[in-house]
C-alpha cells in the first residue's frame, strides 16, 4: 500500500498573524493542484494565527492542512495559559504535534504527558504528530534506538492498532534540528526502518504498513529528495525552511528534483 507523503511546515513561535496570512496565500500561489495532490501538506503556526490562517486556507480553497504545535490534554479548565483539544478541532485542525524535543527539553514534557496528549487529540478527532529523537551524546553512546522506541512505545501507550495505523511519527535527532545538519539518508532509513519494525511489532503488520513516518531535521529542497526516495520516510518534518514559501515549496516539490548523493 503506497503512503500518502506529509510535509508538514512547524513555523515555532515566528510570524505573527498579519505574516502568517501572507505566507499561506503565498503558498497557495506557488503550490499548485498537481503538488498538492501527490503530496499532503501541512502547516503549523502559533495559536494565535490559526483562526487566520484557517480563514485564509478556507476561503481560498487552499488544499493544506492546518496544523498546531502543542495542546494540553484536559478538554477545559483551570489552566492558564493552555490550548484545549477541543478548541483546536472547532478550527478545523487536522494534525497536532506532540512530545517535539523542544517541549520536551525546554518545558520538561515527559513522556506520560504525551502519552496524554496524544490520547486527548485522538478524543477530539485530530491526528497526533508523535515526535521522537536522541541528542547527539547518546548517538555517540549507541543509545539511539532504545530512546527513539521508548519514547514511541510510551508516547502511543494504550492506543489500539487501528487507531496507531491513522497517526504520524516524526524522527527528528535533535543534534540535527535547526543546526544545518542532517541526518544521512541512509541514517534517517535506518531508524525510520526500525521504527515500523517496532510499530510492527507491537500493533501488528497492518498497522506497521499504513503508519506514516515523517524524517525532521535541517530538511532542505537539496536534501529533500533523497531522504524522501527512502522506503520508510513518508515525508518531513519542518522548521526553518518552513518559513518562507519558496523554501517549503521546495521541499513539497521534492519529486521535480533529481536524488543527489
Ligand atoms: C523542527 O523543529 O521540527 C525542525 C525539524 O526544524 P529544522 O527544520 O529547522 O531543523
Amino acid at each position: 500500500m503506497a503512503r500518502m507523503p506529509l510535509i508538514s511546515g512547524n513555523w515555532k513561535m515566528h510570524h505573527n498573524h498579519f505574516d502568517a496570512i501572507a505566507l499561506v496565500q503565498k503558498l497557495g500561489y506557488v503550490l499548485g493542484k498537481d503538488d498538492l495532490e501527490a503530496v499532503e501538506v501541512s502547516v503549523h503556526p502559533p495559536f494565535t494565527d490559526l483562526r487566520s490562517v484557517q480563514t485564509v486556507l478556507e476561503s481560498d480553497k487552499i488544499g493544506i492542512a492546518l496544523g498546531a504545535q502543542n495542546c494540553h490534554w484536559e478538554e477545559k479548565g483551570a489552566f492558564t495559559g493552555e490550548v484545549a483539544p477541543p478548541m483546536l478541532a472547532k478550527l478545523n485542525v487536522r494534525y497536532v504535534i506532540v512530545g517535539h524535543s523542544e517541549r520536551r527539553e525546554l518545558f520538561g514534557e515527559t513522556d506520560d504527558d504525551v502519552n496524554r496528549k496524544v490520547k486527548a487529540v485522538l478524543k477530539a478527532g485530530m491526528t497526533t504528530i508523535l515526535c521522537c529523537g536522541e541528542t547527539l551524546e547518546e548517538r555517540e553512546a549507541g543509545g539511539t534506538d532504545a530512546k527513539v522506541t521508548g519514547q514511541v512505545l510510551a508516547g502511543l501507550d494504550g492506543l489500539k492498532a487501528d487507531v496507531v495505523g491513522g497517526l504520524v511519527i516524526a524522527y527528528e535527532p535533535i543534534w540535527a534540528i535547526g543546526t544545518g545538519r542532517t541526518a544521512s539518508a541512509e541514517d534517517a532509513q535506518a531508524v525510520c526502518g526500525l521504527l515500523r519494525r517496532t510499530v510492527a511489532g507491537k500493533w501488528g503488520a497492518a498497522a506497521a504498513e499504513s503508519v506514516r513516518i515523517q524524517y525532521g531535521g535541517s530538511v532542505k529542497g537539496d536534501n529533500a529528495p533523497a531522504l524522501m526516495a527512502c522506503p520508510d520516510i513518508d515525508g518531513a518534518l519542518v522548521g526553518g525552511a518552513a518559513l518562507e514559501a519558496e523554501s517549503f515549496a521546495a521541499i513539497v516539490q521534492f519529486r521535480l528534483a533529481a536524488p543527489q548523493g
